[in-house]
Protein backbone atom coordinates (compact mmCIF):
# COMPACT_ATOMS: atom_id res chain seq x y z
CA UNK A 1 0.00 0.00 0.00
CA UNK A 2 2.75 2.20 1.40
CA UNK A 3 4.86 1.58 -1.87
CA UNK A 4 1.68 1.69 -4.34
CA UNK A 5 1.16 5.50 -2.73
CA UNK A 6 4.80 6.37 -3.35
CA UNK A 7 4.27 5.24 -7.17
CA UNK A 8 1.07 6.90 -7.69
CA UNK A 9 2.44 10.22 -5.71
CA UNK A 10 5.48 9.85 -8.26
CA UNK A 11 3.13 9.89 -11.53
CA UNK A 12 1.25 13.05 -10.53
CA UNK A 13 4.04 15.15 -10.64
CA UNK A 14 5.30 14.97 -14.21
CA UNK A 15 1.61 16.08 -15.63
CA UNK A 16 2.26 19.81 -13.95
CA UNK A 17 5.80 20.07 -14.73
CA UNK A 18 5.66 19.19 -18.44
CA UNK A 19 6.48 22.90 -19.75
CA UNK A 20 9.36 23.14 -17.73
CA UNK A 21 11.03 19.40 -18.16
CA UNK A 22 10.70 20.22 -21.92
CA UNK A 23 12.77 23.00 -21.97
CA UNK A 24 15.33 20.86 -19.33
CA UNK A 25 15.97 18.09 -22.43
CA UNK A 26 16.69 20.50 -24.92
CA UNK A 27 19.24 21.93 -22.49
CA UNK A 28 20.58 18.69 -21.31
CA UNK A 29 20.53 17.87 -24.86
CA UNK A 30 23.95 20.31 -25.32
CA UNK A 31 25.45 18.39 -22.54
CA UNK A 32 26.74 15.42 -21.95
CA UNK A 33 25.23 12.48 -19.63
CA UNK A 34 27.86 11.92 -16.43
CA UNK A 35 27.87 8.51 -14.63
CA UNK A 36 26.60 8.83 -11.50
CA UNK A 37 28.65 6.14 -9.67
CA UNK A 38 32.01 7.09 -10.99
CA UNK A 39 31.58 10.82 -12.05
CA UNK A 40 32.79 10.16 -15.51
CA UNK A 41 31.51 12.25 -18.53
CA UNK A 42 29.87 9.70 -21.69
CA UNK A 43 32.96 10.67 -23.53
CA UNK A 44 35.18 9.08 -21.43
CA UNK A 45 33.53 6.62 -20.04
CA UNK A 46 31.20 5.44 -22.71
CA UNK A 47 27.54 4.67 -23.49
CA UNK A 48 25.20 5.11 -20.69
CA UNK A 49 22.28 3.76 -19.47
CA UNK A 50 19.67 6.26 -18.34
CA UNK A 51 17.92 5.29 -15.68
CA UNK A 52 16.43 7.96 -14.46
CA UNK A 53 15.44 10.99 -15.77
CA UNK A 54 18.66 13.24 -15.39
CA UNK A 55 20.07 10.07 -13.95
CA UNK A 56 22.38 7.76 -15.64
CA UNK A 57 25.29 4.99 -15.14
CA UNK A 58 28.05 3.74 -17.37
CA UNK A 59 28.23 0.21 -18.77
CA UNK A 60 31.20 -0.44 -16.50
CA UNK A 61 29.81 0.63 -13.26
CA UNK A 62 26.70 -1.54 -14.28
CA UNK A 63 28.82 -4.30 -14.34
CA UNK A 64 30.57 -3.72 -11.45
CA UNK A 65 27.24 -3.64 -9.45
CA UNK A 66 25.80 -7.03 -10.79
CA UNK A 67 29.27 -8.44 -10.02
CA UNK A 68 29.48 -7.82 -6.80
CA UNK A 69 25.39 -8.65 -6.12
CA UNK A 70 26.93 -12.02 -7.52
CA UNK A 71 29.76 -12.08 -5.08
CA UNK A 72 26.96 -11.70 -2.56
CA UNK A 73 25.18 -14.40 -3.27
CA UNK A 74 22.21 -12.63 -5.01
CA UNK A 75 19.88 -14.70 -7.42
CA UNK A 76 20.15 -12.27 -10.09
CA UNK A 77 18.67 -14.53 -12.34
CA UNK A 78 15.53 -14.50 -10.43
CA UNK A 79 14.22 -10.53 -9.27
CA UNK A 80 10.67 -11.86 -8.43
CA UNK A 81 11.39 -12.80 -4.79
CA UNK A 82 14.01 -9.45 -4.02
CA UNK A 83 11.77 -7.55 -2.39
CA UNK A 84 10.85 -10.01 0.32
CA UNK A 85 14.10 -10.01 1.24
CA UNK A 86 14.83 -9.46 4.74
CA UNK A 87 16.76 -5.41 5.33
CA UNK A 88 16.83 -4.74 1.90
CA UNK A 89 15.22 -2.48 0.52
CA UNK A 90 15.52 -1.16 -3.29
CA UNK A 91 15.95 2.28 -4.31
CA UNK A 92 13.05 3.51 -5.87
CA UNK A 93 14.09 5.47 -8.92
CA UNK A 94 11.01 7.99 -9.25
CA UNK A 95 12.07 9.34 -5.57
CA UNK A 96 15.74 9.69 -7.63
CA UNK A 97 14.10 12.21 -10.37
CA UNK A 98 12.97 14.71 -8.33
CA UNK A 99 16.61 14.82 -6.60
CA UNK A 100 18.65 17.75 -7.55
CA UNK A 101 21.00 14.77 -8.38
CA UNK A 102 23.60 16.47 -10.75
CA UNK A 103 23.55 20.56 -10.69
CA UNK A 104 23.78 22.14 -14.45
CA UNK A 105 26.84 23.88 -13.00
CA UNK A 106 28.26 20.30 -12.76
CA UNK A 107 27.79 19.34 -16.46
CA UNK A 108 29.67 19.27 -19.34
CA UNK A 109 29.04 20.77 -22.41
CA UNK A 110 29.10 18.28 -25.43
CA UNK A 111 31.66 19.26 -28.10
CA UNK A 112 30.41 20.20 -31.26
CA UNK A 113 29.94 16.99 -33.62
CA UNK A 114 32.41 17.62 -36.73
CA UNK A 115 30.34 17.27 -39.79
CA UNK A 116 31.35 14.10 -41.29
CA UNK A 117 32.99 15.42 -44.86
CA UNK A 118 35.31 17.98 -43.41
CA UNK A 119 38.64 16.02 -42.92
CA UNK A 120 40.51 19.32 -40.56
CA UNK A 121 39.04 21.08 -38.21
CA UNK A 122 37.79 24.15 -38.94
CA UNK A 123 39.98 26.74 -37.02
CA UNK A 124 38.11 28.44 -33.94
CA UNK A 125 39.72 32.05 -35.13
CA UNK A 126 39.75 32.67 -38.52
CA UNK A 127 42.68 35.01 -39.07
CA UNK A 128 40.52 37.41 -41.31
CA UNK A 129 38.67 37.86 -38.21
CA UNK A 130 41.37 38.53 -35.91
CA UNK A 131 41.64 41.99 -35.75
CA UNK A 132 45.06 43.81 -36.43
CA UNK A 133 46.82 44.67 -34.10
CA UNK A 134 46.71 48.63 -34.42
CA UNK A 135 42.33 47.64 -34.54
CA UNK A 136 42.78 45.73 -31.14
CA UNK A 137 44.73 49.03 -29.64
CA UNK A 138 41.99 51.08 -30.55
CA UNK A 139 39.64 49.53 -29.12
CA UNK A 140 41.74 49.69 -25.81
CA UNK A 141 42.38 53.56 -26.60
CA UNK A 142 38.72 53.99 -26.07
CA UNK A 143 38.79 52.27 -22.38
CA UNK A 144 42.07 52.37 -21.13
CA UNK A 145 43.76 56.20 -20.83
CA UNK A 146 48.05 56.44 -21.34
CA UNK A 147 50.20 52.85 -20.86
CA UNK A 148 50.70 53.36 -24.71
CA UNK A 149 53.17 51.11 -24.59
CA UNK A 150 51.91 48.20 -22.17
CA UNK A 151 49.06 48.68 -25.15
CA UNK A 152 51.01 48.15 -28.08
CA UNK A 153 52.65 45.02 -26.36
CA UNK A 154 49.51 43.27 -25.82
CA UNK A 155 47.81 44.03 -29.16
CA UNK A 156 50.61 42.39 -31.26
CA UNK A 157 50.94 39.50 -28.49
CA UNK A 158 47.62 38.30 -28.37
CA UNK A 159 47.51 39.09 -32.18
CA UNK A 160 49.94 36.40 -32.64
CA UNK A 161 48.82 34.36 -30.01
CA UNK A 162 45.50 33.51 -31.86
CA UNK A 163 47.24 33.75 -35.42
CA UNK A 164 49.30 30.54 -33.73
CA UNK A 165 45.74 29.28 -32.31
CA UNK A 166 44.72 29.07 -36.39
CA UNK A 167 47.96 28.38 -37.81
CA UNK A 168 48.92 24.69 -38.59
CA UNK A 169 52.81 23.46 -38.11
CA UNK A 170 52.74 21.20 -41.31
CA UNK A 171 55.76 23.40 -42.86
CA UNK A 172 57.37 22.18 -39.54
CA UNK A 173 57.53 25.61 -38.52
CA UNK A 174 55.60 26.10 -35.04
CA UNK A 175 54.90 29.71 -33.65
CA UNK A 176 55.85 29.76 -30.17
CA UNK A 177 53.34 30.96 -27.27
CA UNK A 178 53.16 34.56 -26.42
CA UNK A 179 52.40 34.38 -22.75
CA UNK A 180 52.71 37.57 -20.66
CA UNK A 181 54.07 39.19 -18.15
CA UNK A 182 52.99 42.46 -16.55
CA UNK A 183 54.66 44.41 -14.45
CA UNK A 184 53.11 47.94 -12.92
CA UNK A 185 52.02 49.25 -9.71
CA UNK A 186 49.11 48.42 -7.97
CA UNK A 187 45.90 50.05 -9.37
CA UNK A 188 47.81 51.17 -12.78
CA UNK A 189 45.00 49.00 -14.27
CA UNK A 190 46.80 45.60 -15.31
CA UNK A 191 43.19 43.78 -14.40
CA UNK A 192 41.66 46.12 -16.46
CA UNK A 193 43.32 46.04 -19.69
CA UNK A 194 43.35 42.12 -19.56
CA UNK A 195 39.36 42.38 -18.87
CA UNK A 196 38.60 44.81 -21.75
CA UNK A 197 40.89 42.99 -23.95
CA UNK A 198 39.31 39.27 -22.89
CA UNK A 199 35.78 41.34 -23.87
CA UNK A 200 37.17 42.78 -27.13
CA UNK A 201 37.55 39.16 -27.99
CA UNK A 202 35.13 37.60 -26.92
CA UNK A 203 36.75 34.80 -25.02
CA UNK A 204 36.08 33.34 -21.27
CA UNK A 205 38.74 34.79 -19.12
CA UNK A 206 39.43 33.84 -15.37
CA UNK A 207 41.39 35.54 -13.33
CA UNK A 208 43.36 33.87 -9.99
CA UNK A 209 45.00 35.22 -7.39
CA UNK A 210 48.70 33.29 -7.19
CA UNK A 211 48.64 34.46 -2.96
CA UNK A 212 45.89 31.40 -3.01
CA UNK A 213 47.70 29.04 -4.56
CA UNK A 214 49.55 26.21 -3.30
CA UNK A 215 51.45 23.37 -4.26
CA UNK A 216 49.26 20.21 -4.34
CA UNK A 217 48.41 18.42 -1.13
CA UNK A 218 48.52 21.52 1.00
CA UNK A 219 45.99 24.27 2.72
CA UNK A 220 45.13 26.66 -0.53
CA UNK A 221 44.07 26.37 -4.06
CA UNK A 222 45.96 23.77 -6.37
CA UNK A 223 47.76 25.21 -9.33
CA UNK A 224 45.35 23.96 -11.45
CA UNK A 225 41.94 25.29 -9.92
CA UNK A 226 42.80 28.27 -12.58
CA UNK A 227 42.17 25.97 -15.76
CA UNK A 228 38.72 25.15 -13.46
CA UNK A 229 37.90 28.39 -13.21
CA UNK A 230 38.37 29.21 -16.59
CA UNK A 231 35.97 26.22 -17.77
CA UNK A 232 33.48 28.10 -15.60
CA UNK A 233 34.01 31.11 -17.13
CA UNK A 234 33.43 29.32 -20.51
CA UNK A 235 30.26 27.69 -18.93
CA UNK A 236 31.72 24.55 -18.97
CA UNK A 237 32.30 24.23 -22.74
CA UNK A 238 35.88 22.71 -22.75
CA UNK A 239 36.80 24.06 -26.53
CA UNK A 240 35.38 27.56 -26.13
CA UNK A 241 37.88 27.10 -22.63
CA UNK A 242 40.61 25.78 -24.36
CA UNK A 243 41.01 29.57 -26.16
CA UNK A 244 40.37 31.47 -23.20
CA UNK A 245 42.70 34.06 -21.56
CA UNK A 246 43.84 33.10 -17.98
CA UNK A 247 44.63 36.39 -15.94
CA UNK A 248 47.67 35.27 -12.57
CA UNK A 249 47.65 38.24 -10.40
CA UNK A 250 50.66 38.70 -7.65
CA UNK A 251 52.73 36.89 -9.23
CA UNK A 252 55.66 38.50 -7.46
CA UNK A 253 54.57 37.00 -4.20
CA UNK A 254 55.21 33.12 -6.07
CA UNK A 255 58.81 35.07 -6.18
CA UNK A 256 61.74 32.46 -4.53
CA UNK A 257 61.79 33.30 -0.65
CA UNK A 258 65.23 33.87 0.29
CA UNK A 259 66.88 32.76 3.18
CA UNK A 260 64.49 30.07 4.17
CA UNK A 261 64.64 26.37 5.03
CA UNK A 262 61.44 25.09 5.23
CA UNK A 263 59.62 23.78 2.15
CA UNK A 264 58.54 26.45 -0.07
CA UNK A 265 55.50 25.26 -0.96
CA UNK A 266 53.85 28.79 -2.14
CA UNK A 267 56.86 30.09 -3.77
CA UNK A 268 59.14 28.04 -5.83
CA UNK A 269 57.12 25.05 -5.85
CA UNK A 270 53.91 26.77 -7.68
CA UNK A 271 56.44 28.34 -10.06
CA UNK A 272 57.94 24.50 -10.81
CA UNK A 273 53.80 23.45 -10.86
CA UNK A 274 52.92 26.03 -13.41
CA UNK A 275 55.83 25.23 -16.04
CA UNK A 276 53.78 22.20 -17.45
CA UNK A 277 50.23 24.71 -17.53
CA UNK A 278 51.97 27.88 -19.21
CA UNK A 279 53.78 24.91 -21.74
CA UNK A 280 50.65 23.48 -22.94
CA UNK A 281 49.59 20.06 -21.06
CA UNK A 282 46.13 17.85 -20.38
CA UNK A 283 44.89 18.92 -17.38
CA UNK A 284 42.29 16.80 -15.42
CA UNK A 285 39.94 19.51 -14.22
CA UNK A 286 36.90 19.28 -11.68
CA UNK A 287 33.70 20.46 -13.41
CA UNK A 288 31.82 22.72 -11.07
CA UNK A 289 34.18 22.74 -8.23
CA UNK A 290 37.61 24.23 -6.51
CA UNK A 291 38.85 20.53 -5.62
CA UNK A 292 38.55 17.31 -6.96
CA UNK A 293 36.93 14.40 -5.24
CA UNK A 294 34.99 11.95 -5.90
CA UNK A 295 31.47 13.49 -6.19
CA UNK A 296 32.55 16.25 -9.16
CA UNK A 297 32.76 15.15 -13.01
CA UNK A 298 36.29 15.89 -14.33
CA UNK A 299 37.02 17.07 -17.44
CA UNK A 300 40.35 17.55 -20.18
CA UNK A 301 41.25 20.56 -21.13
CA UNK A 302 44.07 21.41 -23.28
CA UNK A 303 46.11 24.69 -22.08
CA UNK A 304 48.19 24.56 -25.58
CA UNK A 305 46.30 26.75 -26.75
CA UNK A 306 44.97 29.09 -23.49
CA UNK A 307 46.60 32.36 -23.72
CA UNK A 308 48.52 32.54 -20.00
CA UNK A 309 49.08 36.92 -19.03
CA UNK A 310 50.92 36.96 -15.22
CA UNK A 311 50.81 40.25 -13.62
CA UNK A 312 52.50 41.99 -10.20
CA UNK A 313 53.93 44.89 -9.15
CA UNK A 314 56.51 43.80 -8.17
CA UNK A 315 57.42 46.23 -4.93
CA UNK A 316 61.76 47.19 -4.75
CA UNK A 317 62.26 45.94 -8.72
CA UNK A 318 63.06 49.60 -9.16
CA UNK A 319 66.05 49.29 -7.04
CA UNK A 320 67.20 46.42 -8.77
CA UNK A 321 66.70 47.47 -12.34
CA UNK A 322 68.41 51.09 -10.91
CA UNK A 323 71.43 48.98 -9.80
CA UNK A 324 72.08 47.06 -12.95
CA UNK A 325 71.26 50.31 -15.10
CA UNK A 326 73.76 52.66 -12.73
CA UNK A 327 76.41 49.86 -13.32
CA UNK A 328 75.88 49.52 -17.18
CA UNK A 329 76.26 53.45 -17.67
CA UNK A 330 79.52 53.90 -14.97
CA UNK A 331 81.40 51.76 -17.54
CA UNK A 332 83.30 51.63 -20.24
CA UNK A 333 84.83 54.92 -22.35
CA UNK A 334 81.43 56.95 -22.35
CA UNK A 335 80.87 56.10 -18.41
CA UNK A 336 78.12 58.59 -17.47
CA UNK A 337 77.43 59.38 -13.92
CA UNK A 338 77.27 56.93 -11.19
CA UNK A 339 73.44 57.83 -9.82
CA UNK A 340 72.50 58.88 -13.44
CA UNK A 341 68.59 56.94 -12.94
CA UNK A 342 68.46 57.39 -9.51
CA UNK A 343 65.44 60.37 -10.14
CA UNK A 344 64.45 58.93 -13.66
CA UNK A 345 60.36 58.44 -12.60
CA UNK A 346 59.53 55.51 -14.85
CA UNK A 347 61.88 53.28 -14.16
CA UNK A 348 60.07 50.16 -14.35
CA UNK A 349 60.43 50.78 -18.16
CA UNK A 350 63.42 49.30 -18.60
CA UNK A 351 62.37 46.48 -17.26
CA UNK A 352 64.53 43.15 -18.17
CA UNK A 353 64.24 39.51 -18.01
CA UNK A 354 67.40 39.08 -15.77
CA UNK A 355 66.27 41.55 -13.38
CA UNK A 356 63.02 39.84 -12.58
CA UNK A 357 65.02 36.53 -11.65
CA UNK A 358 67.16 38.34 -9.56
CA UNK A 359 63.69 39.17 -8.15
CA UNK A 360 63.43 35.32 -7.36
CA UNK A 361 61.41 34.56 -10.65
CA UNK A 362 62.53 31.06 -11.65
CA UNK A 363 64.60 31.34 -15.49
CA UNK A 364 62.38 27.68 -16.90
CA UNK A 365 58.83 29.76 -15.20
CA UNK A 366 60.10 33.21 -17.08
CA UNK A 367 61.35 31.34 -20.14
CA UNK A 368 57.95 30.31 -21.02
CA UNK A 369 56.47 33.97 -19.99
CA UNK A 370 58.59 35.68 -23.49
CA UNK A 371 56.67 39.33 -23.36
CA UNK A 372 57.67 40.88 -20.66
CA UNK A 373 56.60 44.88 -20.48
CA UNK A 374 55.65 47.69 -17.70
CA UNK A 375 52.85 49.54 -17.14
CA UNK A 376 53.29 53.17 -16.01
CA UNK A 377 52.76 54.51 -12.25
CA UNK A 378 49.65 56.84 -12.92
CA UNK A 379 50.14 60.73 -13.12
CA UNK A 380 47.90 63.42 -11.92
CA UNK A 381 47.33 63.82 -15.61
CA UNK A 382 46.49 60.89 -16.37
CA UNK A 383 44.25 60.18 -13.16
CA UNK A 384 42.38 63.71 -14.54
CA UNK A 385 42.25 61.73 -18.04
CA UNK A 386 40.67 58.68 -16.04
CA UNK A 387 38.14 60.57 -14.40
CA UNK A 388 36.59 61.80 -17.79
CA UNK A 389 37.84 59.86 -20.99
CA UNK A 390 37.53 55.96 -21.26
CA UNK A 391 33.87 55.05 -22.79
CA UNK A 392 32.79 54.33 -18.97
CA UNK A 393 34.74 56.77 -17.48
CA UNK A 394 33.32 57.71 -13.66
CA UNK A 395 32.13 61.42 -13.99
CA UNK A 396 30.09 59.96 -17.76
CA UNK A 397 28.09 57.44 -14.76
CA UNK A 398 27.55 59.95 -12.70
CA UNK A 399 26.40 62.53 -15.43
CA UNK A 400 23.87 59.53 -16.40
CA UNK A 401 23.00 58.83 -13.39
CA UNK A 402 21.74 62.67 -12.57
CA UNK A 403 20.25 63.05 -16.72
CA UNK A 404 17.73 60.77 -15.67
CA UNK A 405 16.55 63.08 -13.12
CA UNK A 406 16.88 65.51 -16.08
CA UNK A 407 19.71 67.39 -13.72
CA UNK A 408 23.17 68.82 -15.93
CA UNK A 409 26.41 67.84 -13.45
CA UNK A 410 29.81 69.67 -14.45
CA UNK A 411 33.02 69.59 -13.03
CA UNK A 412 35.26 72.60 -13.09
CA UNK A 413 38.85 72.19 -14.57
CA UNK A 414 40.17 72.55 -10.90
CA UNK A 415 38.07 70.64 -9.40
CA UNK A 416 39.17 67.52 -11.82
CA UNK A 417 42.50 67.68 -10.70
CA UNK A 418 42.09 68.02 -6.97
CA UNK A 419 40.21 65.01 -6.95
CA UNK A 420 43.62 63.53 -9.03
CA UNK A 421 45.58 65.36 -6.56
CA UNK A 422 44.19 63.66 -3.40
CA UNK A 423 44.08 59.87 -5.02
CA UNK A 424 47.71 60.01 -6.13
CA UNK A 425 48.43 61.24 -2.52
CA UNK A 426 46.57 57.97 -1.39
CA UNK A 427 49.22 55.65 -3.80
CA UNK A 428 46.56 53.26 -4.90
CA UNK A 429 46.52 54.24 -8.70
CA UNK A 430 43.22 54.73 -10.09
CA UNK A 431 41.42 52.66 -7.41
CA UNK A 432 41.28 55.94 -5.17
CA UNK A 433 39.41 57.74 -7.38
CA UNK A 434 36.01 56.08 -7.48
CA UNK A 435 36.28 56.24 -3.42
CA UNK A 436 37.11 59.52 -2.98
CA UNK A 437 34.72 60.85 -5.92
CA UNK A 438 31.64 59.04 -4.06
CA UNK A 439 32.68 60.46 -0.62
CA UNK A 440 31.82 64.24 -2.46
CA UNK A 441 28.67 62.79 -4.14
CA UNK A 442 27.08 61.66 -1.69
CA UNK A 443 25.53 64.68 -0.56
CA UNK A 444 24.61 65.84 -4.06
CA UNK A 445 22.71 62.24 -5.12
CA UNK A 446 21.06 62.95 -1.86
CA UNK A 447 19.81 66.58 -1.77
CA UNK A 448 19.50 66.80 -5.16
CA UNK A 449 16.25 64.74 -6.05
CA UNK A 450 14.64 66.53 -3.06
CA UNK A 451 14.35 69.82 -5.52
CA UNK A 452 12.78 69.07 -8.70
CA UNK A 453 13.22 72.93 -9.55
CA UNK A 454 17.16 71.82 -9.51
CA UNK A 455 18.93 72.33 -13.48
CA UNK A 456 22.22 72.03 -12.77
CA UNK A 457 24.69 71.23 -9.72
CA UNK A 458 28.33 72.10 -10.73
CA UNK A 459 31.42 70.54 -8.73
CA UNK A 460 34.00 72.79 -7.65
CA UNK A 461 37.19 73.14 -6.81
CA UNK A 462 36.18 74.60 -3.39
CA UNK A 463 34.19 71.98 -2.79
CA UNK A 464 36.49 68.92 -3.30
CA UNK A 465 38.99 70.96 -0.84
CA UNK A 466 36.33 71.65 1.39
CA UNK A 467 36.50 74.99 1.44
CA UNK A 468 33.13 75.77 -0.26
CA UNK A 469 29.86 74.08 -1.86
CA UNK A 470 28.72 72.78 -5.04
CA UNK A 471 27.21 75.78 -7.34
CA UNK A 472 23.56 74.83 -7.79
CA UNK A 473 21.55 76.53 -10.61
CA UNK A 474 17.69 76.58 -11.06
CA UNK A 475 15.99 74.89 -14.36
CA UNK A 476 14.62 77.95 -17.04
P1 LIG B 1 45.76 46.64 -11.00
O1 LIG B 1 45.27 45.32 -11.48
O2 LIG B 1 46.90 47.16 -11.82
O3 LIG B 1 46.08 46.70 -9.53
P2 LIG B 1 43.17 47.54 -11.82
O4 LIG B 1 43.25 47.04 -13.21
O5 LIG B 1 42.36 46.74 -10.88
O6 LIG B 1 44.62 47.72 -11.21
O7 LIG B 1 42.67 49.05 -11.84
C1 LIG B 1 41.69 49.54 -10.98
C2 LIG B 1 40.69 50.42 -11.69
O8 LIG B 1 41.32 51.61 -12.13
C3 LIG B 1 40.12 49.78 -12.94
O9 LIG B 1 38.91 49.15 -12.65
C4 LIG B 1 39.89 50.94 -13.88
O10 LIG B 1 38.59 51.43 -13.76
C5 LIG B 1 40.83 52.01 -13.40
N1 LIG B 1 41.99 52.22 -14.26
C6 LIG B 1 43.28 51.92 -13.95
N2 LIG B 1 44.12 52.27 -14.92
C7 LIG B 1 43.37 52.80 -15.89
C8 LIG B 1 43.65 53.36 -17.18
N3 LIG B 1 44.91 53.43 -17.64
N4 LIG B 1 42.63 53.82 -17.91
C9 LIG B 1 41.36 53.76 -17.45
N5 LIG B 1 41.02 53.26 -16.25
C10 LIG B 1 42.00 52.78 -15.48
Amino acid sequence: MDEQERVDGGEEKPEEKKGSDGAQDADASEYEDICCICRRPASKAGKMIRIASGLSICQDCMQKTFDSMNRAGFPIGDMSNFGNMPNISMINLSDLQNMNVMPQSQKLKKKKAKAKEEKKPEPVFDIRSIPAPHKIKESLDEHVVGQEHAKKVMAVAVYNHYKRVASDSADGVEIEKSNMLMVGPTGSGKTYMVKTLARLLDVPLAIADATSLTEAGYIGDDIESVVSKLLAAADNDVERAEHGIIFIDEIDKIAKKRNTNQRDVSGESVQQGMLKLLEGAEIEVPVGANSKNAMVPLATVNTRNILFICGGAFPDLENIIKERLNKQSAMGFHADLKDKYDKEENILRHVEVEDIRKYGMIPEFLGRLPVVFALDALSEDMLVRILTEPKNAIVKQYQKLLGMDEVKLEFEDGALRAIAKKAKEKEIGARALRAIIEEFMLDIMYEIPKDDNIGMVTITRAYIENTGGPVIAMRG
